[in-house]
């Protein structure tokens, strides 16, 4: 059914707010891959969303499946989130006190959260694991810490550290301005790999306070691990006295309430939550037993704060957006929405032999241009692979559906998308796919 390409869609609105964003931003915008570096065209500035839907500034409709990177797990502008934020807005906007509101985000998350006793709010998912990975130095007394190729954590100095050539490295800094000996008491090895988690530990004998995991790697494709790996983790970090750090910003209350901590039925030390929690308002959380988080200050000797940590409007859309979480069916159903939706998808490449592969959990999906069931990280996917998702990306804003601007990119599914919008984005993606192949 090869119904040709699209005509591209206008962008002239969105192409002269970009000229004058490039005047005031380095690149044009505040976070990089907004810039739609790997992706045909100028970014597409968008003006407003309801539901599943975004518009442009240009007036292009778009069902949206980024979800502003995650946070959208109840789609745009959700009438109980605005009501929530909007009443608490006529009392003031931020205190630097306390004020209830924290509590009540708090208590929703540590009553149904077998995970964490106490918890800090934050401003963002990088703060968090910024202060998580902090608290582990400061509990264990030990420098060293182990990420996984591939993963991705916010961009705190110790973090931005990408693997080296050997099986256990000491990291590379991945951004100019991380000084050398901050990437030295980083530690990467890839992920899925027993025998450089062993190695790790046996050179950097009693060294290691943390190893840190996305709780189901998702910022470069989505490389699910064994959950036989992931207990092995749990298990070499308590031999050897070192934290487990459970990375959920994407994960936490996605891929269910409790996380893929939950998933996978093991006990992390310390979690970091992010995205969802906010209800798209910027808010990040660190958390652990109160034996670990007695350590954080005042009372404790790690130092960490936020003017606006706690910020009651975002707090507002947290409890407003976990109320709505915690209503009894509501992963099982969108889960199961999503999960249709992406087998169909898997189906049509899969009949047509397409080498196209759509690794998914719950509600988050991955399009791959591989034939592997499997693949360890995403630089196993096949060569050019790329070069497809930016058509597969053209033609898709050509047909009113929007996929975050890179092929690394996991793609998210909302309780807002409905069968109607999820039939037409299926359309739309057996098109593409007929032009990409
Ligand atoms: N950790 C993970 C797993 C993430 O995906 C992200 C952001 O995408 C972060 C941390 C950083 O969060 P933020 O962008 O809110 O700083």
């Amino acid at each position: 059914m090869n119904t040709g390409s699209k005509p591209d869609i206008s962008r002239t609105k969105s192409a002269e707010l970009y000229e004058k964003s490039k005047t005031y931003f380095p690149g044009g915008v505040n976070s990089p891959v907004r810039a739609f570096k790997s992706v045909y065209g100028t970014p597409l500035f968008i003006e407003k969303g309801d539901g599943c839907y975004i518009w442009d500034a240009d007036g292009n409709q778009f069902i949206d499946f980024c979800g502003s990177w995650g946070p959208l797990i109840l789609g745009h502008n959700h009438p109980k989130i605005r009501e929530k934020v909007t009443e608490v807005m006529q009392n003031g906007m931020s205190f630097g006190a306390p004020t209830a509101l924290e509590n009540e985000l708090a208590e929703l998350i540590i009553k149904n959260n077998r995970f964490v006793e106490k918890i800090r709010f934050t401003s963002s998912g990088t703060e968090a694991v910024m202060s998580a990975i902090r608290l582990a130095r400061g509990f264990t007394g030990r420098d060293k810490i182990l990420k996984f190729e591939g993963c991705y954590h916010g961009h705190s100095d110790s973090l931005l550290v990408k693997a080296g050539s050997g099986l256990v490295t000491f990291g590379e800094t991945s951004s100019a301005g991380v000084p050398k000996s901050f990437a030295e008491e980083t530690i990467v090895i890839p992920l899925n790999d027993k025998t450089a988690i062993e190695q790790a530990f046996t050179q950097f004998k009693d060294q290691i306070a943390a190893v840190i995991i996305e709780g189901i790697p998702a910022n470069n494709g989505l490389i699910i691990q064994d959950e036989e790996y992931i207990k092995f983790l749990r298990k070499i970090c308590t031999d050897h006295g070192s934290l487990l750090i459970f990375d959920e910003v994407i994960t936490g209350f996605r891929v269910g309430f409790e996380g893929a901590a939950a998933h996978y039925d093991i006990t992390p030390d310390i979690v970091t939550y992010g995205k969802i929690i906010g209800g798209g308002l910027p808010v990040g959380m660190y958390g652990a037993s109160a034996e670990i988080m007695a350590h954080i200050s005042p009372d404790g000797g790690v130092y960490q704060a936020g003017t606006l940590s706690g910020n009651p409007v975002a707090m507002a859309a947290g409890i407003a957006t976990l109320t709505e979480l915690n209503k009894s069916g509501f992963y099982k159903d969108l889960n199961a929405k999503a999960q249709e939706f992406v087998a169909s998808i898997q189906r049509f490449a899969t009949a047509r032999n397409y080498k196209f592969k759509v690794f998914t959990i719950g509600s988050i999906f991955w399009f791959a241009f591989t034939d592997k069931d499997k693949i360890q990280s995403a630089d196993d996917i096949d060569a050019g692979s790329m070069e497809k998702f930016k058509i597969m990306h053209r033609e898709l804003l050509n047909r009113g559906i929007y996929l975050g601007p890179s092929g690394y990119e996991v793609g998210f599914v909302s309780s807002a998308h409905t069968k109607i919008e999820l039939e037409k984005a299926k359309r739309a993606i057996f098109e593409a796919l007929d032009l990409v192949f």
